[in-house]
């Protein structure tokens, strides 16, 4: 499968189509931003560890019966995946208080939430990507009421399962940023799961291991998402 036409890009990746109209290529990018874009950089093969995660991690998903857009990992940054429509809602999963949830509403950042928290934002870069509940979206026609419940159900057993496997490899899932897409009449999570829409927390050490490094210049930026890589692949 081959790139044709570029269909979109956005700040970590580009999008192509293919000859085959129900498929498109992602190629990941080692652009970052951060703070809707007022911040920006360039973390040296992001694109290469974000791809080799996401792969994993959807294909973990998938054998736990979550379907996603995911088809096959193509090369170092190109993953071919089925062509969704996008639906304008991030969904965002909470197991411990950091990044705006502590910002917005005080929590101590680390305290542990004894019921994950999800929440949608409106997908819209010139808004700030807004908080809202089900009714905005229900007004601004991005969702209906039964495809917001189903992303919140899916969201949820996401969480369950990478939980778990993060678990397993000593990182805390602190946080993290899901879309999802509609393909053939069915929702399919989409976009990609990686250190650029995670928190991860080394489990001993609480050391931070994902784009909190680059947003507010930690340090160790390129190790921390190849040690993250390296404890996504070993176990395999
Ligand atoms: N996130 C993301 N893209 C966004 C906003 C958030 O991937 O546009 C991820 C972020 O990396 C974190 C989680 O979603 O893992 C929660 O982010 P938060 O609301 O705390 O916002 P932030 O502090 O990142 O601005």
């Amino acid at each position: 499968m081959k790139k044709m036409k570029q269909l979109y890009e956005g700040k970590a990746k580009r999008v192509f189509l293919t000859e085959e109209s129900s498929l498109v290529i992602q190629e990941f990018k080692d652009d970052a931003t951060a703070f809707n874009n007022k911040k920006k950089g360039t973390i040296a093969e992001k694109g290469v560890v974000n791809n080799a995660i996401s792969c994993k991690l959807f294909t973990l998903l998938e054998e736990h019966g979550i379907h996603t857009h995911l088809v096959e990992k193509l090369s170092d940054r190109d993953m071919l995946c089925r062509h969704l429509d996008i639906i304008k809602v991030e969904v965002v999963v909470r197991n411990i208080a950091a990044g705006s949830l502590v910002k917005r509403y005080g929590f101590a950042e680390g305290t542990v939430l004894e019921n994950p928290i999800v929440e949608f934002y409106l997908k819209d870069d010139d808004l700030d990507d807004p908080l809202m509940n089900e009714s905005h979206a229900v007004a601004l026609g991005v969702a209906t009421l039964e495809e917001l419940a189903i992303l919140k159900n899916r969201a949820e057993a996401v969480n369950a399962v990478l939980k778990q496997f993060f678990a397993d490899r000593k990182l805390k899932l602190v946080d993290f940023k899901l879309e999802f897409g509609r393909h053939d009449g069915e929702i399919l999570l989409g976009d990609e799961i990686s250190p650029d829409t995670c928190r991860f927390w080394d489990l001993e050490t609480n050391e931070k291991m994902d784009k909190d490094r680059f947003r507010f210049d930690l340090g160790g930026v390129e190790d921390a998402y190849s040690e993250v890589q390296r404890r996504v692949l070993e176990l395999d």
